[in-house]
């Protein structure tokens, strides 16, 4: 009955979609029954890249999963004449729109309660720890719970205030990827409403397809409205140590040397410093005083790296200090530049939290992010790192530019994330760079033309660096992380070997591609 009333009342409002009147979309909360939708789409406008604004015609913001299968459920019956789309939004962090949807219906998934439930090692799911949380839970909401059992997942993503379901239609990746391989490789289990308004819970042994399609599927399958992840016992400390390097190659070898030792070392990260400002902006998170300078200029200027590793102190007794001693001593960092500090497990994960409070209280979190990640395999690494230097200017690059290693075998293929094909050498295919150029475009110093020639840049990075052949030289492989391209095409071309499967599931689970419109890569059908 009450799903009959609904299905009327959307109808109408659907017609009146049809009609191309999407501000008549709402009249009233009321006209929607059961449903919470609002008026005021602002918010669902913008995100965090502040360079694509598509309104919605109504936002949706569900009390339970059920109010979501209702919407999905209605337009998929009534979608002969309807053409609206449905966006999951879990905490807008997109750079290019991903989680808007123009003229059509955001869901935002921060309304659905949290709902954190934690399970300590038990019979149940092989004796692991885990938490069941809602999809619209944000990592630090779970960390804080979990951190009351003295528990927390195990791999996460340098900044907390995302979304479970978001970087899960992703893959979130850190310092502990390494070890853990992304978020979407730590998820026992998930609830998820289909395309289609199905409400289905999957798990690699149940209902599986959908599990995997899920997983790195940028939201085209389903929405994430429940999610079960792996936790671990948390420690109390962590040794944080960072050392500088003038020389790229060793840079790197001193990377892979740590990522080769995860029994000891838990997260490695690293960074390229491209000039004073960004080294003096590196250090508001890293609690140690910046005791040294660096000289940037020469004839060919010079560009540092800073490395990045930590161990977890369970105890706090000697044994974290002696492994920090151990594995730094085989470092062949500058002499001296090297800071080790200690910190609390929560304020280590937090770590971003206070560049964003940081960056506020200067009025530059709210700006525009051309931002850029790419998966680059350790054979295209130098030449990436060449070619991306010689298209930004390391002068004025502002934000940071992030690059570490990850592993290819802490990933699941079934998953719909896309990393660069594997090549002939088993011995160097295993280790893969990611690389985050971050930069930020304040407007009292890079206008909307600067923005532009950024947001050209990039395009030229990514199409270098994820062309097939050509320049003579071998090509990068590399892929786009976070992607975002403009046409169906370039999509193709991204995931590749992958395109087949990837579009054989949307066929099965949105065959109307109502999910996900802001990624444009499949049109809405009716
Ligand atoms: P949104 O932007 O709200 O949504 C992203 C996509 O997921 C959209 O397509 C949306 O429709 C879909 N979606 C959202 N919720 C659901 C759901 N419940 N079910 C299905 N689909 C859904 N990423 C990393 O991997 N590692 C990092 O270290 C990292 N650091 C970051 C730091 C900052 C400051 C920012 C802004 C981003 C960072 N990211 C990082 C990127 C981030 O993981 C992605 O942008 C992620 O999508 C953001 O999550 P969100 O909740 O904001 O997602």
């Amino acid at each position: 009955m009450e799903l009959a009333l609904f299905s009327t009342r959307v109808v109408v409002i659907l017609l009146l979609l049809a009609l191309h009147s999407p501000c008549k979309f709402i009249q009233s909360p009321v006209d929607f029954g059961p449903l919470n939708f609002l008026q005021n789409v602002n918010t669902a406008s913008v995100d965090f890249g502040r360079i694509l604004f598509n309104s919605p015609s109504a936002i949706l913001r569900p009390q339970s999963p059920k109010d979501i299968s209702l919407l999905l459920s209605s337009l998929s019956a009534t979608s002969s004449y309807s053409k609206a789309t449905v966006a999951a939004r879990g905490a807008g962090h997109s750079i290019h729109g991903q989680a808007q949807a123009h003229d059509g219906i955001v869901v935002e998934m921060d309304s659905l309660p949290a709902n954190i439930e934690i399970y300590r090692k038990g019979d149940e799911e092989g004796g692991l720890s885990y938490a069941d949380v809602s999809g619209g839970t944000l990592w630090i909401e779970l960390l804080k719970e979990s951190l009351k059992e003295g528990l927390a997942p195990r791999s996460w993503t340098d900044y907390l205030y995302l979304s479970v379901g978001g970087t899960l239609s992703n893959a979130g990746i850190s310092g502990q990827t390494f070890k853990y391989g992304p978020q979407i490789s730590n998820v026992l289990q998930l609830e998820v409403v289909t395309g289609t308004g199905v409400r289905v819970t999957c798990s690699p042994s149940a209902n599986s397809e959908l599990f995997y399609s899920v997983l790195g599927g940028l939201g085209q399958f389903g929405i994430i409205t429940r999610a079960r992840i792996l936790l671990q016992d948390a420690p109390q400390k962590v040794k944080w140590v960072r050392a500088f390097y003038d020389d790229f190659e060793i840079f790197i070898e001193d990377q892979e040397l740590l990522v080769s030792r995860p029994e000891i070392v838990d997260y490695v990260e690293g960074f390229v410093v491209p000039n004073e400002g960004s080294l003096l902006s590196s250090y508001v998170a890293f609690p140690a005083n910046l005791d040294f300078t660096l000289q940037f200029q020469g004839r060919r200027r010079q560009v540092y790296y800073c490395l990045e590793f930590a161990i977890h102190d369970y105890e706090q007794t000697e044994s974290a200090a002696d492994q920090v001693a151990e594995v730094t001593k085989r470092l062949r960092h500058m002499p001296a530049l090297i800071h080790s500090v200690e910190v609390s497990y929560f304020d280590f994960l937090n770590r971003v939290r206070m560049e964003e409070t940081n960056l506020r209280g200067r009025g530059l979190w709210d700006v525009p992010h051309p931002w850029l990640n790419m998966f680059v395999p350790k054979r295209g690494i130098a030449r990436f790192l060449d070619m991306l230097m010689e298209t930004i200017s390391s002068e004025d690059f502002e934000g940071p530019l992030l690059m570490y290693p990850i592993l290819r075998d802490k990933w699941d293929s079934n998953t719909s994330a896309v990393l660069p094909d594997a090549d002939a050498s088993p011995a160097t295919d295993n280790v893969l760079y990611t690389v985050g150029v971050l930069r930020s475009a304040n407007p009292a110093t890079c206008p909307a033309e600067c923005l532009r020639e950024i947001l050209r840049q990039n395009r030229h990075i990514v199409r270098t660096a994820t062309a097939v052949a050509g320049g003579g030289s071998p090509p990068i492989g590399a892929k786009q992380y976070l992607p975002f391209y403009s046409a169906q095409g370039q999509w193709q071309e991204h995931f590749g070997r992958k395109w087949q499967r990837f579009s054989a599931r949307k066929s099965q689970f949105d065959p109307f591609s109502i999910l996900a419109p802001g990624l444009g890569i499949f049109p809405r059908k009716l």
